[in-house]
């Protein structure tokens, strides 16, 4: 039986969990999105990963937990929904319906729970009672309550903060949600109501206020899966100081170890560049569809090409200089795009097979070899990669061979079917409607075909074909396929 093994941040080795049949039930938790607004690509890039993590558990045969926190409350939100003067839950609500849209879109599956933030202030306020009874959390003058990290000595084992960092920082303490290693110090876990707050605040025992960010997802991962869980993931980016605060609430309040293991993945760059407005390579998935014409399906699979503690660079072609400065091509996604179409059409001729030679048992011994390979892959620290560069071995061997019949063609397709519990990027696109561009483009070549204007007829269905779009006419009727 085969085990998931993944690299723990928190020891730095690589751990197997236990064998399904003896793991219980695994407990997930991941950090969610903050929805004050469209979730950006690199953020997407953690969705698809925690994604691969929870359908890698499930397929290898563990009974899986999964929580993800959705964060309706924290300085962000405040500030977006009172720049429009919008209740905080409608504003909220709306940028939760499209971040469920883009999961689905994506093909991310949903976790089991997705707790608002909201919903649970009176965990959190009995949490942060426990740190103040235990002498590690303390009021301030202005009725917020502080962690003190000195009072809990496993702080910084999780980003490896040493001592000195720690001596230089403490004595301070920091209000905001965010703030960087250089700012190592006692954080926010309640926030006294001020006025930038407007109408959000609770009335409860620690007085008028709100939760801090990084509490919410303690509160909310033992609320929902108990005092300790298996695994918590997130971006690199969240590991210091929002993770690093999960786990010194956590065991402060308990005793107990939070997370046995810790996954982070690493940042996107987009242009070989991280990403920021002003280098013009900060896109939302929507900016993606839009601008390059991509596909839930062509993101996903340009998000797996690399393994996800590794940076992965979203390759743009531009054009111009400063403020004129624009993408004209997104070319990972053109190969993305490309390397699907190869295994549409391989998929495609599978499913055709009819009549032909038995291929014997090497190409059987092969394809089982190759299937094998994959499944270790997966397994192996969740290596995408390598299991994409088998898939493509596969491909590659099927196709020299002189011919098979309709059950070897089964059997292959019985392998891809498996993989793709995991990967979930075979299975093509529900026929989606041609967007503008496209219907323009249709309409073109059907009027000239009309017009008998044969040249502009082709070269036109020749625009369509570099967009995935297969044209015929029949019968007096003009039809179009996704290719
Ligand atoms: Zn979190």
């Amino acid at each position: 039986m085969t085990v998931l093994q993944l690299r723990n941040t928190l020891t730095r080795e690589k751990e197997s969990l236990p064998a399904p049949a003896e793991a219980g039930q695994v407990k997930l938790y991941t950090c969610g999105p903050t929805v004050y607004n469209h979730v950006h690509i690199g953020n997407w890039r953690a969705f698809v990963f925690y994604d691969v993590l929870h359908r890698a558990l499930r397929w290898l045969g563990y009974d899986l937990r999964h929580v993800m926190n959705l964060t309706d409350v924290d300085d962000k939100t405040i500030r977006g929904s009172i720049a429009e003067g919008v209740p905080l839950r409608e504003f909220t609500q709306r940028y939760t319906d499209f971040f469920l849209e883009d999961l689905d879109a994506l093909r991310i599956r949903h976790p089991h729970d997705m707790p608002r933030a909201t919903d649970a202030v009176d965990a959190m306020v009995s949490l942060v009672e426990t740190l103040i009874d235990k002498g590690v959390a303390y009021k301030s003058d202005d009725g917020s309550v502080y962690f003190k990290i000195s009072g809990f000595p496993g702080y910084g084992k999780l980003s490896g903060l040493d001592a000195r960092e720690l001596k230089a920082g403490a004595g301070g303490r920091v209000a905001a949600d965010e703030y960087d290693k250089e700012n190592v110090t006692d954080f926010a876990l309640w926030k006294a109501w001020s006025e930038e707050d407007g109408d959000v605040f609770w009335e409860t025992s620690l007085g008028k206020g709100r939760p801090g960010w990084h509490l919410e997802c303690s509160a909310l991962a033992m609320e929902h899966l108990g005092n300790t869980i298996d695994i918590h993931a997130g971006g690199i980016d969240l590991m210091f100081p929002h993770h690093e605060n999960e786990i010194a609430q956590s065991e402060a309040a308990t005793g107990e170890t939070f997370s046995r293991i810790w996954v982070h993945n690493e940042h996107l760059m987009v242009g070989g560049k991280k990403m920021s407005k002003s280098l013009k390579n900060f896109f939302t998935f929507r900016q993606l569809v839009e601008l390059a014409g991509a596909t839930g399906r062509e993101v996903r699979y340009a998000l797996l090409n690399a393994h996800y503690s590794k940076k992965l660079n979203l390759q743009v072609t531009y054009e111009g200089e400063g403020e004129e400065r624009h993408p004209v091509r997104f070319d990972s996604l053109l190969a993305a795009r490309e390397a699907l179409h190869r295994l549409d059409g391989f998929r495609a001729a599978l499913e055709r097979a009819g009549e032909g030679p038995d291929p014997g048992d090497a190409a059987r011994a092969q394809l089982q070899e190759l299937h094998a390979a994959m499944r270790s892959a997966i397994a192996d620290d969740l290596n995408v990669p390598a299991a994409l560069g088998k898939l493509f071995e596969l491909v590659k061997e099927v196709n020299k061979l002189e011919g098979y019949d309709q059950a070897f063609a089964g059997e292959v397709l019985a392998v891809l079917q498996d993989v793709d519990e995991v990967l979930a990027v075979l299975e093509p696109e529900a026929d989606a409607g041609l967007d503008a561009d496209e219907q323009q483009l249709f309409e073109g070549w059907v009027a000239a075909r009309e017009a008998k204007d044969w040249a502009r007829a082709d070269a036109l269905r020749d625009q369509l074909q570099e967009r995935g779009i297969g044209v015929q006419a029949r019968k007096g009727e003009s039809t179009w396929t996704r290719l």
